[in-house]
Parts: structure tokens; C-alpha cells; sequence
């Protein structure tokens, strides 16, 4: 080679040459403690962007002041010091969505945890986005069934609804949404349940009985544990939704149960006051009802112009001391579409699920009963609000007419009825059934210690020999006069049956 062709080359190759400047971002940690860190040098952050820190842990841009970025960290945030360098990434948080996350426990993150394999998608949905508006939404009228007689028959919840489960602690909240979902198991919803600052144990537990029950097949379970950092907790149910939303903007039906907020709103706080935010009531900060009502808001049902897909959402509460004026549970309870509220009281009696159904309402779920299903449920509400009227005389017994003593009876037979073990959610057509005998009195002869088993019994009658009346309920949907015909003639041959025989 020639020292000219040489220099010939490199002359070209300099006349080719064109600078690719590419800039990135870095700031310093000026102050770090408690899963918080300000950064100064990152002047352009965007809000909720995430920042890189040393060693692959992500963290979330919160505030954005002159001079300083205060970030919360999701992850390890022990090894990060003062004077470390953060990377921008231009990106907002966002966590990976698709059918593989079906039947998998994830962190906020959408990162496995369930050691069933790392999980690998190609679509990011972010985790905050605005919620759909007014235009691409339609009215309630598809049910979910949650299988429990208590909840379908007289505070129905309709897919796109958001129903708040509230109580105290240890009064059954979480057996109902549990149940819930194990009551879509060969169905079409598909369920999200965020477990938000529960401790793992807890966590393992429920995800054992979704697995025994079958029902992971349909469920995504997203875990920010008790012992993770505040920010986990703090992005868990925006994360869960943003999952969600995928299969809705699919125009699949999704339930979504965000367990719970009160511990939500607790993150939230610990990170606000650590960043300094002004502290409100309850010392939380100022916009603490923005945080659920934007979350919330994202559980809809689009119409058919945007694919008819939905997400129904059933936030949980804890009180305390049965408290609902509180701060949390006033918000929430305003942004919900109704409440499904627990009491200590009737949980201890055995009135289980513990349902005070005086204070319990469904704002818009009585549009997606089935007919069926609202023709007993009408009566089985007249029955229950009578009898709640009427108890507080039943215990001067003797001297009752026999109009209010029917009524007292009918109401005894109404609580026993609307009793039902855990992780046994029951079908349509079987709670038809059932609250059909009682409304109409087939079941008034029976003393009430023995309405548990008599039910039992009758279930198990219409499960075998009365298998074709469910099957023409569950397809018919209404009780039409050709229902009732046979449905009638089903629970007096089982009756005739059973007290013979008993
Ligand atoms: P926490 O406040 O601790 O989250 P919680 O309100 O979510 O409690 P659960 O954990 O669902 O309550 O239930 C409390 C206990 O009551 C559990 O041991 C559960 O098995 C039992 N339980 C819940 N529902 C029923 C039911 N319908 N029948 C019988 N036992 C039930
Ligand atoms: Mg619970």
C-alpha cells in the first residue's frame, strides 16, 4: 500500500466524517434517606419519568423544583450514597402487559416473583395514564357475578362499576373479593388482584388458594409487600390497572381488586412527608383525593366505537372502630358507585360474609342483574328492610300479631339463607333457586337452626335430580312461567323427599 493511497483515504474519510453527538442526562444525589432522593443537574426531568440510579435500580421523578428533583426509589435503596450520578431515560414509568402475565405473581414493576421464569413482553403500557372520557364510555349493564348470595341478590355489581368494600379489620374483606374471583373461574373476566403493604405470608396464603381453587388461570396477582419500600406500594394499583387496561383496550372484561387503599393512601403519605410536602389533614398531603379518584376513574366500560372492553374495580378500605367518616374511607366512598360495607359485629355473631346490608348500596348494579335475579331479589330486600324494622320488637314475643310474628320469621330465614362459607362462591341459577323457595315460602316450615342444612341438602337435590331446571335458569335468565312451573315442582318434590325422610 502507498503512503499516497494511504493519505488519499484518510482525506476521505475526514471529509465523510460527521459528528454524532448524543447528550444524556446525569444528575448527583444531593440528599438521600428513607426510599427518597433529591438530585440536583437533572433541570429536565419530566414528572414520573424514570431515573437509573447505580447498580440498575429504577426510581420515579415526583417533585420537580428549582435546583432539585426529589425522586422516591423502587427498589434496594441502601447502596445509593450522596454524590452518586443518576441517569434520565426520558421514559415514564411503565411496566410490561400482555396475555403471559395471566397466572403470575409480579411486583410493581411487572417483574416475576413467583420464580416461575422471567417475564419477557414487547408492549410497556405506562402506569399512570388519564382515565377514558365521557364519550368512548357506556352505562352499566353486564353483571359480575361474584358467586355470593348476599352481594349478587341485593348489592349487584355490574362490570365497568367501581364497588368499595369497606370494614374493619379481620371482617371478611378480603374472603370476599377472593371469592370473586374464584367465582370467574371458566368464565370470561379476566382478574388483577394488587396486594398494596400486606405481609408476604398473607400474600403466599391467597395465591396458594387462587391456585388450589384453579383460579390463577385468569388472574394476575401484583404484590408490593409489607417490607418493600412506600413507592412500591405507592405505584402497585396504577401498575395493576395499567395490566388491566391492555385487556381492555382488547374489549375484554377485566376485575380488578385493590387491596387495600387505606394502606395506598399510608405509602403515599410517608413519601409525601419525607419530601417535605405540606401536610393536610390527617397529615396527609393536599392532593390525597386526587391520588384515588384518578386511579378509579381508570375502571370503565368503553362502548363498542372503542372496542366495548371494561374494568370493574373493587377498591377495599380498612376503618377503624367502624369509623366511615374518616378522612380515606369519606373520599373513597365518594368516588365509588356504592359500598359493600363489613361489620365486626355480625362477623362475631357468625353472620358471615358480614354484610350490613341497611348500609350497603349499589349504585348502578341493579341495571345488570339478571331478570332471574331481580324478581327474587326485589322481595328478599322488601324482607330483610321489614325485618330490620320489626327486630327490635321481636323481643317482646308474646304479644305480636301474626302478620309482624310471619315477618320476624320470614326475616330469621332471610340471614340464615344469605350465610355462606368461604371459597364457595355459588352460580346464578343455584341462588335463583334458592331465593326463590324463601321468598315465596317454601322454606317458612323449616325451623331456622336447620335452614343451613336444609339448604345444603337442596343444593345438592338441584345439583343431581333437579340439574335440567338450573341448566333452563341459567340459559333462560328469567322467570318466566315455564321456569317457575318447573322450578316450583322441583323444590316441592324435594321437599316432599326430604321431610319424609328426615
Ligand atoms: P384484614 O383486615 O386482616 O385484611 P379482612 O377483613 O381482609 O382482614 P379476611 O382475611 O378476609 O378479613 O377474613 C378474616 C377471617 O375470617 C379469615 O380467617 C377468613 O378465613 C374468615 N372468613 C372470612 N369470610 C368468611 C366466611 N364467609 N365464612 C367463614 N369464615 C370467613
Ligand atoms: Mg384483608
Amino acid at each position: 500500500m502507498s503512503k499516497d493511497y494511504i493519505i488519499e483515504q484518510l482525506k476521505k474519510q475526514i471529509e465523510n466524517f460527521e459528528a454524532v453527538a448524543t447528550t444524556e442526562k446525569v444528575g448527583t444525589v444531593v440528599e438521600v434517606g428513607d426510599g427518597v432522593a433529591k438530585i440536583s443537574g437533572l433541570s429536565d426531568a419530566m414528572a414520573s419519568e424514570m431515573l437509573e440510579f447505580p447498580g440498575g435500580v429504577y426510581g420515579v421523578a415526583l417533585n420537580l423544583e428549582e435546583g432539585a428533583v426529589g425522586a422516591m426509589i423502587l427498589g434496594k435503596y441502601e447502596g445509593i450514597k450522596e454524590g452518586d450520578s443518576v441517569k434520565s431515560t426520558g421514559r415514564i414509568l411503565s411496566v410490561p402487559v400482555g396475555d403471559m402475565m395471566i397466572g403470575r405473581v409480579v411486583n410493581p414493576l411487572g417483574e416475576a416473583i413467583d420464580g416461575k421464569g422471567e417475564i419477557t413482553s414487547d408492549t410497556y403500557y405506562p402506569v399512570e395514564k388519564v382515565a377514558p372520557g365521557v364519550i368512548t364510555r357506556k352505562s352499566v349493564s353486564v353483571p359480575v357475578q361474584t358467586g355470593i348470595k348476599a352481594i349478587d341478590a341485593v348489592i349487584p355489581v355490574g362490570r365497568g362499576q367501581r364497588e368499595l368494600i369497606i370494614g374493619d379489620r379481620q371482617t371478611g374483606k378480603t374472603a370476599v373479593a377472593i371469592d370473586a374471583i374464584i367465582n370467574q373461574k371458566g368464565e370470561d373476566l379476566i382478574c388483577v388482584y394488587v396486594a398494596i403493604g400486606q405481609k408476604e405470608s398473607k400474600v403466599s396464603r391467597i395465591v396458594a388458594e387462587l391456585e388450589k381453587h384453579g383460579a390463577m388461570e385468569h388472574t394476575i396477582v401484583v404484590v408490593a409487600g409489607a417490607s418493600d419500600p412506600a413507592a412500591l406500594s405507592f405505584i402497585a394499583p396504577y401498575a395493576g390497572t395499567a395490566m388491566a387496561e391492555y385487556f381492555m383496550s382488547k374489549g375484554k372484561d377485566v376485575l380488578i381488586i385493590h387491596d387495600d387503599l387505606s394502606k395506598h393512601a399510608w405509602a403515599y403519605r410517608q413519601i409525601s412527608l419525607i419530601l417535605r410536602r405540606p401536610p393536610g389533614r390527617e397529615a396527609y398531603p393536599g392532593d390525597i383525593f386526587y391520588l384515588h379518584s384518578r386511579l378509579l376513574e381508570r375502571s370503565a366500560r368503553l362502548n363498542d366505537d372503542f372496542g366495548g372492553g371494561s374494568i370493574t374495580a373493587l377498591p377495599i378500605i380498612e376503618t377503624q372502630a367502624g369509623d366511615v367518616s374518616a378522612y380515606i374511607p369519606t373520599n373513597v366512598i365518594s368516588i365509588t358507585d356504592g359500598q359493600i360495607y363489613l361489620e365486626t359485629d355480625l362477623f362475631y355473631k357468625g353472620i358471615r360474609p358480614a354484610l350490613n346490608v341497611g348500609l350497603s348500596v349499589s349504585r348502578v348494579g341493579s341495571a345488570a342483574q339478571t331478570k332471574a335475579m331481580k324478581k327474587v331479589a326485589g322481595k328478599l330486600r322488601l324482607d330483610l328492610a321489614q325485618f330490620r324494622e320489626l327486630e327490635a320488637f321481636a323481643q317482646f314475643g308474646s304479644d305480636l300479631d301474626e302478620n309482624t310474628r310471619r315477618q320476624i320469621e320470614r326475616g330469621r330465614r332471610t340471614v340464615e339463607i344469605l350465610k355462606q362459607d368461604q371459597y364457595e362462591p355459588m352460580p346464578m341459577a343455584q341462588q335463583v333457586a334458592v331465593l326463590y323457595a324463601l321468598t315465596n315460602g317454601f322454606i317458612d316450615d323449616i325451623d331456622v337452626e336447620k335452614v343451613k342444612a336444609w339448604e345444603n341438602d337442596f343444593q345438592k337435590y338441584m345439583k343431581s335430580g333437579g340439574k335440567a331446571v338450573l341448566e333452563l335458569i341459567a340459559e333462560k335468565k328469567e322467570l318466566s312461567e315455564e321456569v317457575v312451573t318447573v322450578l316450583e315442582k322441583a323444590i316441592k318434590e324435594f321437599k316432599e323427599v326430604y321431610q319424609n325422610g328426615k
